[in-house]
Formats: C-alpha cells, sequence, structure tokens
C-alpha cells in the first residue's frame, strides 16, 4: 500500500516500512510502505462478515485493484502472472481464471497481451502510487539510510525487515506544519489501532501470535517517541519551495480534508 492510502485508512491497517535486498545485488535495497498484521488471522481487516472488500468504493488500495495481476511484472508477461494464478486457484477449486472463451467469464487477456481497460488502468494506477511513493519520500529515504541499511544484518537475504513508519513521518513532518499536524493525527490513530489489535491478540492466546505482539509493541513505543519529538515542533527551514510542500500535502490528500477508516 501506498503512503496516502495508508494515511487514508489509518484505523484499519497498521502501517510499515519494509526493507528488502533488491534481487539485484545483496548491496541494493528498497524501501517501501505495506500493512502489517498477525499472519495467523489470515484475513484482510478489510474483509467484511459477507465476505466482500468493505473498502471497495472508498480507497480501496490500488494493489488490490489490478488483482490477479501484478504490477511489478511487465504488461507483456501478466499472462504468465495470469496462468500461475490459474494453478493456485485450481487448487482451491475457485475456477475464476480459465484459458479461453466463456459465456461466465470477460476475456482479459488475448494473444498474450492485456485488453481489459479496467485492468490496464489498474495497473498503471498502482505503478504511478508505487513512482509517486519514491519521488514524494522513498529516494530521500534510501540516500539517508543506504550505507546503514546496506551493512545490516537485520535484512535478510530473502524476504524483508519491517519497521514502524517512523522515518517516513519523520521525513513527511518536516515538509510543512500541515504534515507535521497530519503526521501527528496518524500517529494517535496507530497507537489507538495497534492497543486494539494487542488486546484481541491476548484474548486469543495464540503462542504464534507473540513474535508479532512484541514487535508491534515496540511500533507503539517508538511511535510514542516521535509523538513527542513532534508534538515540540520540526525544524522545516530547510523546505523552502512553498509549491513542492504544496503539492506534498495534495500527494498526502491533506487537501481532501478526509479521513476514509
Ligand atoms: S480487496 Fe484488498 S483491501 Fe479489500 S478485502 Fe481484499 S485485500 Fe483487503
Amino acid at each position: 500500500m501506498s503512503l496516502p492510502e495508508l494515511f487514508r485508512h489509518q484505523g484499519l491497517f497498521v502501517g510499515c516500512l519494509a526493507i528488502r535486498r533488491a534481487a539485484s545485488g545483496m548491496r541494493d535495497i528498497s524501501v517501501h510502505t505495506q500493512a502489517f498484521d498477525y499472519a495467523t488471522l489470515n484475513r484482510c481487516p478489510a474483509l467484511g462478515e459477507d465476505l466482500r472488500c468493505s473498502i471497495h468504493d472508498k480507497g480501496k488500495p490500488a494493489v488490490c485493484a489490478v488483482v490477479p495481476f501484478d504490477a511489478d511484472v511487465p504488461d507483456g508477461l501478466q499472462h504468465a502472472v495470469l496462468l500461475s494464478r490459474n494453478r493456485s486457484e485450481n487448487y482451491i477449486g475457485a475456477n475464476c481464471i480459465v484459458a479461453g472463451e466463456s459465456a461466465d467469464h470477460d476475456v482479459v487477456v488475448r494473444d498474450g497481451r492485456l485488453v481489459d481497460s479496467g485492468y490496464i488502468d489498474a495497473l498503471a494506477r498502482r505503478r504511478e502510487a508505487v513512482r509517486i511513493d519514491r519521488h514524494y519520500w522513498g529516494d530521500a529515504l534510501l540516500r539517508l539510510l543506504r550505507s546503514e541499511l546496506s551493512a545490516s544484518a537485520s535484512i535478510p537475504a530473502a524476504g524483508y525487515f519491517t519497521l514502524p513508519l517512523v522515518p517516513v513521518l519523520q521525513f513527511v513532518a518536516g515538509v510543512s506544519q500541515s504534515c507535521r499536524v497530519r503526521c501527528l493525527a496518524y500517529i494517535d490513530s496507530q497507537i489507538a489501532l495497534i492497543d486494539r489489535m494487542l488486546v484481541a491478540a491476548l484474548q486469543r492466546k495464540t503462542s504464534q501470535d507473540r513474535d508479532t505482539t512484541r514487535e508491534l509493541r515496540s511500533f507503539n513505543n517508538a511511535y510514542a517517541l516521535l509523538r513527542r519529538q513532534l508534538e515540540r515542533g520540526v525544524d522545516n527551514r530547510s523546505i523552502v519551495d512553498q509549491e513542492y510542500a504544496r503539492n506534498f500535502e495534495a500527494y498526502l490528500e491533506l487537501d481532501a480534508g478526509t479521513v476514509a477508516t
């Protein structure tokens, strides 16, 4: 999920910073935001009791709108993504992806080319969201942290390492007073959400939850510390470009003035 999506759904998803080693080389690092939850729940927090997405019409994450395709894969290879999904949906008996034409199915790929305009649009939106995150904070954060992260033994060769969004929020809060105030509201919402999740985990009493509970507690400790720092104010004198600050606020949807969930 992009940073604006996590902000939009601040009471529903716990956001985190995921740090990976890029396939191109062990010293290459990538950072992106994503949602974080107990793996044992095996269920998206936005999934309703009726098994429908409760935020489908309220800013559903772009990464969901591309399913069953994959925005990280070039369009020319999306048919291969579909074939691999077909194998897994066969396994669970869903039968929602079939080869050939059928009255019950829409044609989404023809002759190896994606032809469904809804999916073409969704893939474009997801790629744009990734590009804009990188533009507004991802590249800057990597420049700051790359040498430290490259040498870090915490980042596995495969998979990823997660952190609370603290470094991202520190950067965002420095852009303008409005961004600082928005970060404080986000922190409050995340602390309250994590507290609710911790209470529910205590009631479940599942031993496999322990590591995630520990990590979520550390998220809340880090957010409480950051909250105290941001309350004292931040030095944003280095942001001299007011137009940049205005664009940044629009990227965070501050002009919309609403939070969906
Ligand atoms: S579409 Fe996405 S946000 Fe909605 S329930 Fe499924 S995984 Fe969750």
